[in-house]
């Protein structure tokens, strides 16, 4: 399986050995080592990712779904270059962080925004602010939804056993004891734990789960979720990290449901470290000095917010969003077409920009679904792919991405080193 891999990634493997001897793992986050070594990447433009090998990809991945508007993108790129002429960082407020978050309150249908820099740091904000408000110190969360890297949140994130189970090591039982775990699309497991404990303050969610490639979202089971949690005085919090960049107004936009809270992150500022709590203004209202502690000092600097002003309002226009939407559509409908030629256990799911695949006979609607697709089916259709110069994917709990730079030969690509490395999985 790796031996186009070794042949043609030399130089990443020698970067890795020298990288390991003073970077865990040679990675600077987990999510980006793979076996037998991960790929050091030097550049990208537009679609493309090139490596320190010379190998050019048509990239899929986009930086885990952060780059909507295309590697480099030249609007953004010079909005940067400019703000930095004026300053990196005032620490004082930065007077267009009220623009910005004028354009998201508009945007996503929310009464208040505070800014954080990562999709980690707003979700253990949310909870925070969450308990605040309700005064109740229990949160529920789904299995196999990742929230990011803070201890309370990273918890099923992906088990192997039953129970409450950290996702990592050095996450002490106590600090997870106030954490559920429901099951996803299972109104039934939601409301048993409703009915089974008091003291329930926040329930936070992927409203469409993409850390397990992409589950479909049952509407009934959503809608069920938000009225169940209003009649217990249960703060919703979608985490639309991921989602909220993907549709127009997000999932919550996409499905005509209101969170209490909104968390959203990745693609909104065109490449730059920017994340947004948002809700209602009681809610929101908890925050401030003496209050709810919610600071960074890097919030709100003036190039994330400069990049995330002229994302929002000259990239990520009804058009461009159309322009993905289509693309990923073409290659939703490519990969069912292989999977049905091939004859191969193969599912295919798709929403907006973002799709992704399973070795498996129907698309997984829960973790325990999930967990019963063939990955090393899987781990050969993505060494294939690289090795014909295609990033499909970060892994197999993620999905592809469109940009606004992905064009029709992009896909065309795709589906026919898909149809290669689908054929060689088979096998
Ligand atoms: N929430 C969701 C749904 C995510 O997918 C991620 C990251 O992939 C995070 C939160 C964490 O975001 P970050 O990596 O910016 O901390």
């Amino acid at each position: 399986m790796f031996e186009n891999y070794y042949a043609d990634t030399i130089n990443s493997k020698v970067l890795y050995e020298e990288a390991t001897t003073i970077i865990p793992y040679g990675v600077s986050s987990n999510y980006r080592f793979f076996d037998p070594y991960p790929l050091y990447l030097k550049r990208g433009k537009g679609s493309k990712v090139w490596d320190v090998d010379g190998n050019e990809y048509i990239d899929f991945n986009l930086g885990f779904g952060v780059l909507e508007v295309g590697h480099s993108n030249e609007i953004v790129a010079e909005e940067v270059y400019n703000a930095f002429k004026e300053s990196s960082i005032l620490g004082f407020e930065y007077c267009k962080a009220i623009e910005l978050a004028k354009i998201i309150k508009k945007r996503y249908n929310v009464d208040m925004v505070r800014f954080s820099s990562t999709g980690t740091e707003a979700t253990m904000h949310s909870i925070r602010i969450a308990r605040a408000y309700s005064r109740k110190k229990k949160i529920i969360k789904f299995e196999g939804h990742y929230h990011g890297s803070h201890d309370q949140l990273l918890v099923n994130v992906n088990p192997t056993k039953e129970g409450i189970v950290p996702s990592s090591l050095g996450i002490p039982e106590e600090v997870i004891k106030n954490t559920l775990i429901a099951e996803w699309n299972n109104l039934e497991s939601f409301e048993k734990i409703i009915r089974e404990n008091k003291d329930i303050g926040a329930v936070i969610m992927e409203p469409i789960a993409m850390n397990m490639g992409l589950i479909p979202t049952k509407l009934d089971f959503l809608k069920g979720v938000v009225e169940l949690s209003r009649e217990n005085n249960i703060v919703v919090i979608f985490d639309e990290t991921k989602t909220g960049g993907k549709y127009n107004s997000g999932a919550a936009g996409y499905f005509n449901l209101e969170p209490d809270i909104k968390v959203i992150g990745k693609s909104i500022a065109g490449g730059l470290p920017l994340s947004v709590i948002a809700g209602k203004k009681e809610i929101m209202s908890v925050i401030g000095p003496g209050k709810v502690a919610h600071g960074g000092t890097f919030n709100a600097n003036p190039l994330s917010v400069r990049a995330a002003i002229v994302t929002l309002e000259k990239i990520l226009t009804e058009n461009a969003f159309y322009h993905m939407h289509r693309l990923s559509e073409i290659l939703e409908s490519g990969y069912k077409d292989i999977a049905e030629d091939s004859k191969i256990e193969l599912s295919v799911t798709r929403w907006g920009p973002s799709g992704s695949i399973y070795f498996l006979d129907k698309v997984p609607m829960s973790y325990k679904e999930f967990i019963k697709a063939d990955f090393g089916k899987w781990g050969t259709y993505f060494f294939a792919m690289l090795s014909q110069g295609v990033i499909p994917m970060a892994g197999f709990n993620e999905q592809w991405t469109i940009s606004i730079k992905h064009s029709e030969e992009d896909i065309r690509k795709h589906l026919e080193c898909a149809d290669n490395a689908i054929k060689l999985a088979k096998n």
